[in-house]
């Protein structure tokens, strides 16, 4: 599995998040996590 953010190869240490907008599943690891508070979706939905 990647980081959806930085594309890195995760193992763990990550959190799983579903898009409410499109279902896609968004993945992100503990550094990207930390960085941003809000992810964003490919579909454009921004979310916590
Ligand atoms: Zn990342
Ligand atoms: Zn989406």
């Amino acid at each position: 599995m990647k980081c959806t953010s930085c594309n890195k190869e995760v193992t763990d240490n990550y959190v799983r998040f579903k898009c409410p907008e499109c279902g896609k599943e968004t993945i992100r690891c503990q550094e990207c996590r930390a960085r941003s508070g809000a992810y964003k979706c490919e579909c454009g939905f921004t979310g916590p």
